[in-house]
């Protein structure tokens, strides 16, 4: 296939049945990418061998050929896809067609996608929750952890989230209606900080972070509380992980502890759908998003979720419609 962009005439591979030729539009930064890169890592993806291959992560394209009978020409798509303005993609790994475009087109790859499955699977499937349970979120202005505090409200129950700095503490309590919220980096100690917010202690930890406020978390757990192990972001760029010492508060208070991995709940998607978009569309969610333009930003958007200078889900917008 012959694509003319601007003066430049680009001869694509062609696609077969099996896979697609899509234009990408929207690439999403996702914190697992970096686990993808550590050579050797042991980690529920195999790791990312080539540094002469384009990144793989997901996204949101536009199918320009396509030999499979379910999707044709001009159908919106998002899913696993590859840091480059066109890809071949499988239709047999992860690839949804998008049905509903009344909503931002960069949804799917934050609210309407990966992460708020994450968010949706991790709080409602795993935990349960009841109305007036105390919910604590960390990394929760980020793409999951913005939904998890929503979602907990839906719910009737009382959300605290953690955050990196005053500005994301500020839109936590003012935009997202999160009940209070507070800067970890201020707080020199964890404990005592928890132990302000939750003096009745936490029934449900969406775990994004790890080490340090794990271990803090624990000290802070009501009997029978709920885990979801969501992430560790504090640990994907240490060659040694931290100890945590809290574990044993496991069994004193008979806590379920899960980790879970989202794409496997992938055949609960239609009913999200159903559960999310009404929210949307009736404004009673909201969703932040940070938007970089252009391919050639997207290393330093994808290194800035570690530093947490993102504000909300990090997108690289390379055509945007
Ligand atoms: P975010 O949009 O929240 O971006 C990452 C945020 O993490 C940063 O903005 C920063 O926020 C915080 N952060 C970075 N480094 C540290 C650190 N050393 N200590 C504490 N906080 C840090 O990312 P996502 O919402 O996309 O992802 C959140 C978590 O969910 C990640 O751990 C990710 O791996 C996990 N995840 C798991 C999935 C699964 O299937 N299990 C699927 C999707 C995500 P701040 O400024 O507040 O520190």
């Amino acid at each position: 296939m012959h694509i003319i962009e601007g003066t430049v005439i680009l001869k694509l591979p062609e696609a077969s049945s099996e896979v697609l030729l899509i234009k990408n539009l929207y690439l999403s930064c996702d914190p697992y990418m970096r686990i993808l890169m550590t050579q050797g890592a042991s980690s529920y993806i195999p790791g990312s061998a080539s540094h002469s291959m384009p990144l793989t992560g997901y996204g949101v394209g536009r199918v320009l050929e396509s030999g499979h009978p379910d999707y044709k020409k001009g159908d919106l798509v998002w899913g696993i896809t590859k840091w480059e303005e066109y890809s071949l993609v499988s239709s047999d790994q992860t690839l949804f067609k998008i049905e509903h475009t009344d909503v931002p087109l960069s949804y799917y790859t934050g609210i309407l996608g990966m992460p708020g499955m994450t968010a949706y699977v991790g709080f409602f499937e795993l935990c349960s929750p009841k109305k007036g349970e105390k919910v604590f979120v960390s990394a929760a202005s980020g793409a999951v952890g913005q939904l998890v505090g929503q979602f907990a409200k839906l719910a009737g129950c009382y959300v605290v989230g953690s955050a990196g700095s005053k500005e994301k503490v500020d839109l936590l309590k003012n935009k997202l209606g999160f009940d209070e919220a507070f800067n970890y980096k201020e707080e020199s100690d964890l404990n005592a900080a928890l132990k302000r917010y939750f003096p009745e202690g936490i029934d449900i930890y969406f775990e994004n972070v790890g080490g340090k406020t794990l271990d803090a978390v624990l000290l802070n757990m009501r009997s029978h509380g709920r885990i979801p192990v969501c992430g560790m972001i504090s640990q994907y760029n240490l060659s040694q992980p931290e100890g945590v010492t809290n574990l044993a508060n496991l069994i004193y208070k008979e806590i379920k502890m899960q980790g879970f991995i989202v794409s496997q709940f992938y055949p609960l998607y239609p009913k999200f759908l159903e559960f999310i978009l009404p929210h949307i569309r009736e404004g009673k969610i909201a969703y932040v998003e940070d938007i970089v333009e252009g391919l050639e930003g997207g290393p330093a958007a994808l290194v800035s979720l570690f530093s947490g200078q993102n504000l909300g889900k990090k997108i690289v917008a390379i055509a945007p419609e």
